[in-house]
């Protein structure tokens, strides 16, 4: 599961989150350091049309096309990440992976490091925007007297953040340093996220190594479902669009080799979430999301900021 960390209540209420997690997801297949190749342009062009297509939900409204392509880079950046969180969980339950210390933890890193391993602007970008919405996150939770729930199998939205960012700055210090210092993550910490990422990366590449497809090893097939939006038909035509499940489902299926077939599927679920549903064997992401990381971002984003890299500014 994906939720927000609160007072235990999933309080994640249909946020957006589609452009992005398709970026991420192409940003996957495309090698890093190649930010012009022409699925990124093409996908480009997609986040494009699709910030028209959110300009047409009249609760999204309030910035018009094309000023609206920092909202949409948070919200399918978000969307990105929670469906690539979500693999995580997919790859520990059927690898049958070693899980040492908290799944969702694990899960975080899993997709942290599929990020960094993407090396480019979007990826990246990706990863900037998810941390800026843990922290806009505990934000709106502070506004609104939600306590923290220290029991929660999540980290604090606080902690999801800096988890974020210290595997970016444990990774290349010089590259995170300006995004480590603007979120006050303090020069020792930055030092010691080394330590961090080293035991990160190389823990997820020894657990996936047995696992990957090698050549004469065939696809799994990986089904693509988009459910009717209802009330998020906008945020549907969105992804549709952005072709995000299928990014993800191309990467997944050409990189592992799965022990059976799954589903990747968007649906409208009554509440923000996300989840792998093992015994349904599909990963469910709620159009909810988007559009709670959309009104997220309305309420409590800094809708003057550029575009990513390091476009946001953490919010006290
Ligand atoms: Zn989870």
């Amino acid at each position: 599961m994906y939720c927000f960390q609160s007072d235990g209540i999933d309080r994640r209420v249909a946020s957006p989150s589609w452009h992005s997690l398709s970026l991420l997801l192409v940003a996957c297949a495309t090698p890093a350091g190649a930010q012009s190749s022409p699925a990124a342009s093409s996908l480009e062009t997609r986040i494009t049309e699709a910030a028209q297509t959110l300009g047409q939900d009249r609760r999204f409204a309030e910035i018009a096309p094309p000023g609206n392509l920092g909202l949409v880079e948070f919200v399918g950046g978000n969307v990105l990440f929670a469906l690539a969180h979500e693999m995580g969980h997919v790859a520990m339950t059927e690898l049958g992976l070693t899980v040492l210390g908290r799944e969702e933890d694990a899960a975080d890193g899993f997709a942290t490091l599929l990020g960094l391993k993407m090396g480019n602007a979007f990826a990246l970008g990706v990863l900037e925007n998810t941390a800026a919405g843990w922290f806009l996150s505990d934000q709106r939770n502070r506004s609104n007297g939600i306590h923290l729930a220290f029991f929660d199998q999540h980290g604090l939205d606080q902690q999801r953040a800096y988890n974020i960012v210290c595997l970016m700055v444990g990774s290349d210090i010089e590259k995170f340093r300006s995004l480590a210092n603007r979120v006050g993550m303090p020069e020792a910490r930055q030092q010691s996220c080394a330590g961090d990422y080293s035991n990160a990366s190389w823990s997820w590449n020894k657990a996936l190594e047995p696992h990957r497809r090698g050549p004469e090893t065939p696809q799994t097939k990986i089904n693509i479902i988009y459910e009717p939006g209802g009330p998020n038909a906008e945020l549907e035509a969105v992804f549709r669009h952005l072709r995000m499940l299928e990014s993800v489902a191309d990467y997944a299926s050409s990189q592992f080799a799965w022990r059976a077939e799954l589903s990747l599927e968007m649906q409208t679920c009554g509440s923000p979430d996300a989840g792998w549903y093992p015994e349904i064997r599909k990963v469910i992401v709620c159009y909810e999301l988007a559009a709670d990381f959309a009104q997220l971002y309305l309420e409590y984003g800094d809708k003057q900021r550029p575009p990513p890299p390091f476009a946001w500014k953490r919010l006290n």
